[in-house]
């Protein structure tokens, strides 16, 4: 489209998350009127890590926000799988050959205090909860719990796995719970009994339980994760340091004592879910993207990277289609394969077989443990 064009276009962002600020920022580059609506009266993320790809930090790159999320990152090396005692099953060089960019670890409120604050000021307007949309074709008009109304050219439902957004446009079936719950908790490396000594993520697994640990060193801290087989699927459910010991029954003694040190008050207790591919993103006037389009499991660590992707993805189809419309579709053409090849992967856990399937023509250096 010509930029006079993206000038005029007025764009609704529905969530303030990953997903949201990300295509916030690369729609407002490309000199559109952007306004970003979030149902929460803060914003908030909990407490933990991730690792921004290269991929991503590559948009960041592009985007002239490189500085200001890297300044709150450690650049890391690899990512290492290993069994339940620590001997080494895989290891995953981030970047892979070829690339510049390393991937960086995270703290998730240092990443979307970092995304917030390289937004305009303004375009974010908190307390506002999406009720429905009606889709007028070329445009649409959101209706807010309050009853507030706006109307835009273009809608980006960026509202997360439960999305509003997505039920409007494609009759969804819902989120699909995976049998698993997360734990997670950021400690002090003091708290790590001498396994952080350096910035590369492990995970050790065994008897269907993944440990995590994710360095975070320029805070002092290491991210520590759980993911356990369990089928109470309360998206919040109620579990006891009991609980959790159970979950690492076996594994190397110091994650053992890491668990059991932890401040149950600070832990992060959730039921996994995902949805199941959603065959159409978008109509000629709304659009989906990160979770609300394509929610995946955590196993592979690329939901956010994939909603920073999309919000890039999108800005890309706006430039190079001739209408809206087109670029809708360019975008879903584009992005959805990706993101339908990462959902049915991310439902894989990690069993020797899965590892191979993840990492063709490398071989373990050890069986992994039966899951
Ligand atoms: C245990 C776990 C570990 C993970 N680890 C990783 C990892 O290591 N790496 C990685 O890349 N990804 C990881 N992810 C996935 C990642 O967290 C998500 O993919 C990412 O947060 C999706 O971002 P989003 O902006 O699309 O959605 P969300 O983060 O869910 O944001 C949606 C926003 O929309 C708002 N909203 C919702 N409904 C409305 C409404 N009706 N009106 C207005 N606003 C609304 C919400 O309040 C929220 O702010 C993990 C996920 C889990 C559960």
């Amino acid at each position: 489209m010509q930029s006079s064009e993206l000038k005029n276009l007025k764009i609704a962002v529905v969530g303030a998350g990953y997903g949201g600020a990300a295509a916030a920022k690369a729609l407002s580059l490309l000199g559109a009127r952007v306004d970003v609506y979030e149902q929460a009266h803060r914003i908030r993320e909990v407490g933990a890590g991730i690792g921004l790809r290269p991929a991503t930090m590559n948009r960041f790159r592009e985007w002239g926000i490189f500085d200001a999320i890297a300044k709150v990152t450690s650049p890391s090396e690899y990512f290492e799988i290993l069994t339940a005692t620590g001997d080494p099953i895989m290891k995953e060089a981030w970047p892979a050959d070829g690339e510049q960019t390393r991937t960086h670890l995270i703290h998730r409120g240092d990443f979307i205090e970092a995304l917030m604050g390289v937004l305009p000021e303004g375009m974010v307007h908190l307390g506002h909860r999406l009720e429905s949309i009606e889709d007028k074709g070329d445009r649409s008009v959101l209706t807010f719990a309050g009853g507030g109304t706006v109307e835009a050219d273009l809608v980006v439902g960026a509202d997360g796995i439960k999305s509003v957004v997505r039920q409007e446009l494609s009759g969804d079936r819902g989120p699909v719970f995976a049998g698993e719950h997360a734990y997670r908790a950021v400690i002090s490396l003091d708290a790590a009994h001498g396994m952080v000594t350096d910035d590369n993520l492990r995970m050790y697994i065994g008897r269907g339980t993944k440990v995590y640990l994710l360095p975070l060193r320029h805070r002092g801290q290491v991210s520590f994760d759980i993911t356990a087989l369990c089928p109470d699927g309360a998206w919040t459910p109620q579990v006891t340091r009991d609980d959790l010991l159970k979950t690492v029954e076996g594994f190397d003694e110091r994650l053992v004592s890491i668990t059991r040190d932890l401040d149950m008050d600070t832990v992060n207790v959730r039921a996994v879910y995902d949805i199941d591919p959603v065959d159409r993103w978008h109509s000629d006037s709304v659009v989906l993207v990160g979770d609300a389009a394509h929610s995946m499991l955590h196993h592979q660590g690329q939901g956010a990277n994939s909603a920073i992707e999309d919000g890039g993805a999108l800005a890309d189809a706006l430039r190079r289609a001739g209408s809206v419309k087109e670029a809708l579709a360019l975008y879903q053409a584009t992005r959805k394969p990706v993101t339908d090849e990462l959902q049915r992967v991310s439902r894989q856990g990690w069993s020797e077989d899965e590892i191979n399937e993840v990492f063709p023509g490398q071989k373990p250096a050890a069986a992994a443990p039966q899951e």
